[in-house]
């Protein structure tokens, strides 16, 4: 099952970021050719407002911009708001700035489907003069229980053939707020036998006297989403509704509207919902992590929101290249996360400066070195970029070391410090422990250590060698430093996979977030600012956090430097 995963996710999984042809891309080509919409592409991402975009919509996002971008066309922003109660403006700031962040622009063409109420009820008006929507007075129990099931037709309602004058009345008293919440909806009469449940009178309109975060209190009626969706793409004029597989039951429906109406016709084209390992995607759940504080809020690193992956240090660019390399399938699949984080290290490896951190820091006293001499050492930034430059670094007679990178009484095949083994500092000298300094409890406080001058190239220069390189910095020029250390926030690779009784929350990682506080940093890193994104040499990739106050630098880890998906793959 897992190969299997991996084998589908990695269908255009190469290095070299080919635009994968697929199925959408062929549908747009030929319309084209045909000159169908005199041969225009016009696409929309059309989010409700009721949470925070995460790496799924990202796909959407990407294939929706990415397509009308490729094609010479233009993709709209619709949010399509109308549920009242769940939706809110915090939401649709944090959209707007996600798609912007993402790279995409919808220019001048940010709609809302609020906008349209008036347009919706003329058109529902329209569809009962056509003897094709009636109001209805069963309760939602009723409704329910009257649609059958996959197996059994459904029984028509009662008040299914009220004249076109009676449902003209109803309706206008229904938005003149004449009728308590959900004593009567709006249905469309299509068919109560039909083989698709959602063509069984579908629900158009609801009484709701709630406020709406645009339109007030202006209205006690609102559309279904049903009936808003593609009405609202008909309006716009958008040529291809591009969206998930989860709507193609819907499609008939959204035909059948547009139909007896008469008004332009999108075509509606779906693909697969991304599914990531380790990973949950769907806003309802996301906003159970947030309310009920198993994260910090929407934002928090180890969420796969876009503001959760921005704040973590993802770049934009590498979130693309992973929607372009999974391509368009339109069967299920479920992605391997490391091919994300494979994709998240090619892109940083690129872009992110080799600095020096010490996480859990251990004093090492070179008795050789003279006191109170510094010297600046070169230190290159980035040897896959050389127009990045380098730097330097302070080095001293008192330094930090990682503890981990010291054993009194290592094993065989341990490379690192241990008493009377020398090795290499970065970008420095080579070092050989000479004693070692434990307080009471018979702790290691500090190591003395010797230096030899000959080495600051690297090298000796008498040919001898050394096996192990260690990152450090001077105590004296140190930034303290916090690091936030992140595993995901699941421990099973299907989170929903429960025992019974049980939900995804009893998945969750109870060691997802790990604090690592006096942290010492090389001196450079006192004026990084939040966001600035830099490799951890032996630690990983890891970013700023807004969390960063004057002189105290938090770093997350972004992601570690193994990468499984190269492993896997045998790169
Ligand atoms: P959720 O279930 O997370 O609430 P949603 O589909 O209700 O998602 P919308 O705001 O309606 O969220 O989504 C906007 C667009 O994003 C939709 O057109 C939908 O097709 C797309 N989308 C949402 N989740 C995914 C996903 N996992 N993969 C691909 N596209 C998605
Ligand atoms: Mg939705």
């Amino acid at each position: 099952m897992k190969a299997d995963r991996k084998e589908k996710a990695d269908s255009g999984g190469n290095i070299d970021i080919a635009k994968s042809s697929n199925f959408i891309r062929e549908i747009i080509e030929e319309d084209i050719r045909n000159n169908k919409n005199d041969g225009r592409v016009h696409t929309r991402f059309p989010p409700e407002p009721n949470g925070y975009l995460h790496i799924g919509h990202a796909k959407s996002i990407c294939f929706n911009f990415g397509v009308a971008e490729e094609y010479g066309g233009l993709c709209n922003l619709r949010f399509d708001d109308t549920n009242p109660t769940k939706e809110e403006t915090e939401y649709v700031d944090s959209i707007m700035a996600d798609i912007r962040w993402l790279g995409y622009d919808w220019e001048d063409r940010l709609y809302y489907a609020s906008d349209y109420f008036g347009k919706l009820y003329e058109y529902a008006v329209d569809l009962i003069k056509k003897g094709k929507a009636y109001v209805c007075d069963l309760s939602a129990d009723e409704i329910r229980e009257y649609r059958g099931t996959l197996t059994e037709p459904g029984k028509e309602s009662p008040y299914r053939n009220r004249t076109v004058e009676e449902n003209l009345d109803l309706l206008e008293r229904m938005k003149n707020g004449e009728f308590p919440d959900g004593s009567r909806v709006l249905r469309a009469k299509i068919d109560m036998a039909a083989g698709n449940l959602n063509m069984r009178d579908p629900v158009m309109y609801r009484i709701l006297h709630a406020s709406h975060h645009r339109t007030k209190d202006e209205w006690c009626i609102y559309p279904m989403y049903d009936w808003a969706h593609g009405q609202s793409d008909s309006i716009e004029g958008i040529t291809h509704s591009l969206c998930d597989v989860a709507f193609e039951d819907h499609r008939p429906l959204y035909d059948w509207f547009l139909i007896q109406l008469g008004v332009h016709k999108p075509q509606q084209i779906e693909f697969a919902r991304l599914n990531l390992t380790y990973t949950i995607l769907s806003k309802r759940f996301l906003r159970r992590l947030v309310e009920e504080g198993y994260v910090k809020g929407w934002d928090d690193p180890r969420m796969p929101t876009l503001s959760g992956l921005h704040r973590r240090g993802y770049t934009p660019e590498s979130i693309r290249n992973f929607q372009e390399r999974i391509g368009m399938a339109k069967r299920a699949s479920v992605v391997d996360i490391a091919l994300l984080e494979h994709t998240l290290r090619e892109d940083l490896n690129i872009r992110a400066d080799r600095v020096m951190a010490v996480l859990n820091p251990l004093k090492v006293v070179i008795e050789n070195y003279p006191e109170g001499k510094i010297e600046k050492l070169d230190a290159i930034n980035n040897p896959e970029d050389v127009s990045a430059g380098s730097r330097k670094i302070p080095f001293s007679r008192e330094i930090y070391i990682e503890a981990d990178d010291f054993m009194e009484d290592p094993p065989k095949k341990f490379f690192r410090l241990s008493p009377g083994n020398e090795v290499r500092l970065k970008h420095a000298y080579f070092i050989k422990c000479e004693k070692v300094i434990k307080d009471n409890s018979g702790k290691i406080t500090e190591l003395r250590c010797s230096y030899d001058p000959a080495t600051k190239s690297g090298e000796a220069t008498d040919g001898r060698r050394v096996k192990g390189t260690l990152h450090w910095v001077s105590s004296e020029h140190a930034v303290d430093a916090e690091v936030r250390l992140y595993e995901y926030l699941f421990t099973k690779e299907d989170p929903n996979e429960v025992e019974g009784g049980k939900d995804f929350t009893s998945n969750i990682n109870p060691d997802s977030l790990k604090v690592l506080t006096g942290c010492k940093v090389e001196p450079s890193l006192a004026s990084a600012k939040p966001g600035d994104r830099f490799q951890f040499l032996r630690h990983g990739y890891f970013c700023v956090d807004p969390d960063t106050t004057e002189g105290k630098p938090v770093f997350n880890r972004t992601v570690g430097l193994r990468d499984t998906w190269a492993k896997v793959k045998g790169k």
